[in-house]
Formats: structure tokens, sequence, C-alpha cells
């Protein structure tokens, strides 16, 4: 028998985990077998295991993988943490939504909401980058200043705290709570995609985490370079954030629009791999009071949607302080849709989610600017 040789796994201060969400299995598998020196087949099924205590029942702590040897656990102890990242806050909607404001990194706040019967289940809307550097006039994580690129790590963090939160382990189960997930948070996925594809591959991983690429939609304002990318390296669902039926109005309200405009944005969805009549592509469109809601843009929006295989999705307009717009009234947004409606799109209004929270679709920003990230976390640690 071979003793298991554990000197070279460096459990002492100078060893620095890894965290471990972000790695793709074949990582940890390497990192594994390296600082164990294992052989391959053995590193990969060391990797297995721990991806499933990891991912499919959601254990922080070592101790708890009762089918890895004692001494092996703790090797594996000294190599990754399972360490969450900090709910600095959560709040609960009247209507079940939850919102959570997590320091991903000292001083860097995100925020992702928990929708109930959204799709199958509920959907975790999640957070792509800190803030956002495109400035669309109705959004709000447009206005935050700080702004940076999440990891893949910090992604699939957001999906890990609030699984805690909903006691949804193991993962997977016929009675699941969170079933879908929305890149519709904070930020432009698109401009952050090695990541996001990442961490979708984990995601959507059928020993773990299990939610299928299906039912992970990634929306996008319309960086056209990458959507083909986004359907090649991850194949998830698509939504783009139109808003505007011409190329005058949508420049103001989506500047990126400047760069690439409706036509070359529609073309890349005609295109986008995997798109069918059973996989459409979702057209988001918030109602803005006499901005875009005319009844003339609704039958534009038809006209140009024709032959994209496409579900529209129109938004009420979800105001915060200051904007410098309002929602378009109800029976403007009911004759908007059913002008939709008739052209053969149903159901197309988005009810908010969430509002009395500041939950709903772009009202996501943290209040870093406001309120220094210290001083927060300051306040709930000490329970004020
Ligand atoms: N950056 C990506 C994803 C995040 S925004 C994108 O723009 O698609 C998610 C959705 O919320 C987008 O459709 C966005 O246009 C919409 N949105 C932003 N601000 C909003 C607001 N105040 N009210 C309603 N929808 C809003
Ligand atoms: Fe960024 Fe999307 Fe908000 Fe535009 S709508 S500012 S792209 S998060």
């Amino acid at each position: 028998m071979t003793a298991l040789d554990l000197t070279s796994a460096k459990p002492d201060a100078e060893a620095r985990m890894r965290p471990l969400f972000g790695l793709a299995r074949a990582e940890i598998a390497d990192v594994i077998g390296e600082a164990l020196s294992l052989d391959a087949k053995k590193a990969r099924m060391r990797a297995s295991q721990l991806w499933r205590w990891a991912y499919h029942y959601g254990v922080t702590d070592f101790e708890a993988m009762t089918d890895i040897g004692k001494e092996m656990r703790a090797a594996l102890a000294g190599l990754f943490s399972l360490e969450r990242p900090k709910v600095v806050d959560r709040q609960v909607s009247i209507d079940g939504t939850r919102k959570y404001l997590i320091e991903v990194a000292p001083g860097a706040l995100i925020e992702c909401v928990y929708i109930p019967d959204v799709g199958k289940a509920g959907a975790l809307c999640v957070s792509s980058q800190v803030g956002c550097t495109l400035n669309c006039t109705f959004c709000h994580t447009g206005t935050q200043a700080l702004v940076r690129n999440l990891t893949a790590g910090e992604i699939v963090a957001q999906v890990m705290a609030v699984k805690d939160d909903l006691a949804e382990w193991p993962s997977g189960g016929d009675d699941r709570r969170l079933s879908n997930i929305v890149f519709m948070g904070m930020g432009e996925p698109l401009y952050n995609l090695d990541n996001v594809a990442r961490a979708i591959e984990i995601i959507a991983d059928g020993d773990g985490i299990s939610i299928s690429r299906r039912r992970i939609t990634v929306s996008t304002s319309g960086v056209v370079p990458e959507i083909a990318r986004l359907g090649e390296s991850a194949g998830t669902m698509l939504a783009i954030s139109l808003h505007a039926t011409n190329d005058k109005l949508r420049d103001e309200l989506v500047p990126i629009n400047r760069k690439y405009p409706i036509n070359e944005l529609l073309d890349a969805c005609r295109t986008y791999p995997g798109v069918s009549n059973v996989r459409k592509i979702t057209f988001e469109y918030v109602m803005l009071k006499g901005v875009n809601d005319s009844d003339a843009e609704a039958r534009a929006l038809v006209r140009l949607l024709k032959d994209i295989p496409a579900k529209i999705n129109l938004i009420p307009f979800n105001p915060w302080p200051g904007a410098p717009y309002e929602c378009s009234s109800w029976e403007r947004i009911e004759a908007f849709a059913a002008i939709v409606n008739k052209a053969g799109y149903a159901s197309p209004i988005r009810t908010p989610r969430g509002r009395d929270i500041l939950a709903a679709c772009g009202q996501l920003k943290s209040e870093s600017v406001k309120i220094r990230a210290s001083e927060r976390v300051k306040a709930v640690g000490s329970g004020q």
C-alpha cells in the first residue's frame, strides 16, 4: 500500500487556498494532481468527488465530505476555499422577490435578485459586472461610478449564496425553487463574455447545480460582435434589449446603437447559433411614456421582427430617484400589447416584481456611491 504523500500539499500559512468557484473541473483536477502528486486518473476522481460535494450538496465544510478519507479532506481543505461571498444586505418584497447586496471583494458591491414563479419555478437575476460602462438613459445601473468585470467565481458565487438562502440543496430536485438564471442584473454580460461563459459551464454542469443552458438567458444591449460567440461558447438563450424601432431613438436610449445599429443587431439575431421556433430570442422593450410607446411603434416592432423567431417582452419602466422618464400608462401598455398580441406574440407584458424594494429591472445600483461599503458592512455586522 502506498501512503498518501501530503507533504507537498503545504497546509501551512504560506499556502494560499484558491476559491473553488470559478474553476473548471479539469482545472480542479490539475491543482489536485500537482499539489498531491496524484496521477491524472486519481486527480480526476478526486475532483469529481469535490465537485459533487460543492455543487450538488452545497457543503461549506470539507469535513462533511464523508466519502473522502480524513487525510485527503484535510489536504483538499488546504488547497481550496468554499467560502461564500458576504451578503451585506437582503431584502424581501411583499411579492416574495428577494434582493441581495453582495460584497464580492472589499469595496466591490453588486446585487442579484431571486424572483419566484418565473420560468419553470423561479429565476435568479445575476450581475456580470460591478456597475456598467454603458449609459442607457433609462437604467439606474448605468449611473454607477465604479465599474469592473466580475470573475467567473464571483458570478457562480451569487448562485451559491442564493441557493444557501433558499436552502436549495441538494441541487436538482423536482421541488426546486431556483430553475432559471437570467443575466439581467448589473452589467453588460457580453463585455465580460469569457467569465460569463465559464460561469455558465459551471452552473449548467449536470453533476452540480445543473441548470440547463435552455434555462439560462443572457441579455445584451447589443454588443453585436460577441453575439455569435455567446451562442458558440455558452449555448444559452438570448435576450436583446431593443427598446426602440428606429436608430434615431435607439441611439439616444441605448447609446451602443451608434456603434452597432438595429439592422446589424437583427442580422446577428437571425444567425444566432441554435435559434429556432422552439428556441426563440426574447426582445425586451421598456415602456417609456410618450417616448417609444405609440401604436405606430408597436406596428413597427412587429414588422422589424417578422422573420426572426422572437418573443416580445414589454417591460413597464421601473422608476428610480431622478430618472428622466415616466412609465407609460397602463392603458397605453395594454393598447401596445394588443397590437403585439394580434401579431401572434403571446403574453408580452412582463409584470414588474419587487418594485417595493427597488429590485426590478434596471433599478439595481449598489449604494456604494452614497454610503461607503465599509460603513454599510459595519452597520449590518452590528445588527443596526
Ligand atoms: N446590460 C444588459 C443586461 C442587464 S439590463 C442589457 O442591457 O440587456 C436587463 C434589462 O433591464 C434590459 O432589458 C434593460 O434594458 C432593462 N432595464 C434597464 N433599466 C430599466 C428600467 N429602469 N425599467 C425597466 N427595464 C429596465
Ligand atoms: Fe448597462 Fe444594460 Fe443598464 Fe444599459 S440597460 S446601462 S447595458 S445594465
